[in-house]
């Protein structure tokens, strides 16, 4: 990883990325425990069956899926229920890149990312744009869509549970990130992800303390974007991660503020809002999330990976409807975590 982080970071600054906090030591503010299986099949579940439950849902407004709520995983994209879609496909693509690999090396994640991404089921426009670019031979640190989409963010679960220390977790992070992302927000996005993962799966509490050490995680490493709903307020998901702090406890106001839309700067806040509600109550947060409208799979996916990371999957499954574990993933994700 270290070559590979000399090659990105050399070619980003020189056009104006500061990278300066990821240079940083960063340690986790409790004393982490042992990272379990349970809490690897968990996550990587959680991820799944987030996926499955909120992808017939997608791009659907919240007051239409509320006036006919699902409560089972349904058929979509002419797929029959239980399909995985990208987010899934994207996250097991990595984790076993990582696996094989021993660490995060993007000779190794970019073939795999191509056919994860050739045949997942409602791909993403930026990743599809990028991996055809790395397909005809593009530099992988080049190659990335200049898009903070959730991409990036959605599939980085898997570094945060196989790397231990929390600024190896940021790099590689950052480093999966910008192979299809390159774009600072879809990087800090995808950091956030990966070490919250990494926070629940090792014992750090489920708890608004989390969101202001993950902010601080990415401090200094975006340029303010303009949310598409508040043009005048310029943002970035350091921000947003701290102002999800105002909103736990109520996640219907979380989706009106922040919203729900396939972009960094409102799925991510909203997200984290759900699983700080609901940490104890997957069932709910995993419905309450597919249900937010718009981007269903990955708010879903996102919440069902930190559920997975922090009651480990003996919990999640039985505080969750047993025929939600039929997900089409679930070979993949046994020999993932037997590993
Ligand atoms: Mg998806």
């Amino acid at each position: 990883m270290q070559a590979a982080w000399r090659t990105a970071s050399e070619s980003l600054r020189q056009e104006g990325w500061n990278l300066d906090v990821l240079e940083e030591p960063l340690d986790w503010p409790f004393e982490p425990g042992p990272l379990t299986i349970s809490r690897v099949r968990g996550t990587l579940y959680g991820v799944a069956i987030g996926d499955a439950l909120g992808a017939p849902n997608e791009g659907k407004p919240r007051w239409k899926l509320q006036a006919e709520p699902l409560d089972s995983l349904k058929p979509h994209n002419e797929r029959p229920a239980g399909t995985v879609t990208d987010d899934t496909d994207l996250t097991l693509a990595l984790a076993t890149s990582i696996l094989e690999s021993g660490t995060l090396e993007p000779e190794d994640l970019v073939p795999r990312l191509i056919e994860a991404a050739s045949k997942t089921v409602a791909g993403g426009w930026a990743t599809e744009q990028a991996v055809e670019r790395l397909r005809r031979g593009a530099a992988w640190w080049l190659a990335g869509t200049p898009s903070a989409g959730n991409g990036a963010a959605m599939r980085a679960a898997p570094v945060g549970l196989f790397f231990d220390e929390p600024d190896a977790i940021r790099r590689a992070a950052f480093l999966q990130a910008i192979i299809t992302h390159r774009d600072r927000s879809a990087a800090a996005s995808a950091i956030v992800n990966a070490l919250f993962v990494g926070w629940l799966a090792r014992g750090g509490p489920a708890g608004e303390e989390a969101l202001f050490w993950l902010a601080g995680a990415v401090d200094g490493l975006e340029v303010p974007l303009a949310s598409r709903h508040r043009r005048k307020k310029h943002q970035t998901v350091a921000g947003l991660v701290r102002e999800a702090a105002e909103y736990v406890g109520e996640p219907e106001k979380a989706f009106e503020h922040f919203r729900t839309g396939a972009f960094v700067l409102e799925t991510l806040p909203s997200a984290l809002v759900v699983f700080l509600t609901y940490p104890d109550h997957p069932e709910k947060a995993l419905l309450l999330a597919a249900h937010a409208g718009d981007d269903t799979d990955t708010l879903a996916s996102l919440v069902g990976g930190w559920l997975g990371a922090y009651l480990g999957d003996r919990k999640l499954r039985s505080r969750t409807p047993s025929n939600w574990w039929q997900v089409a993933a679930a070979p993949a994700i046994e020999r993932i975590s037997r590993r």
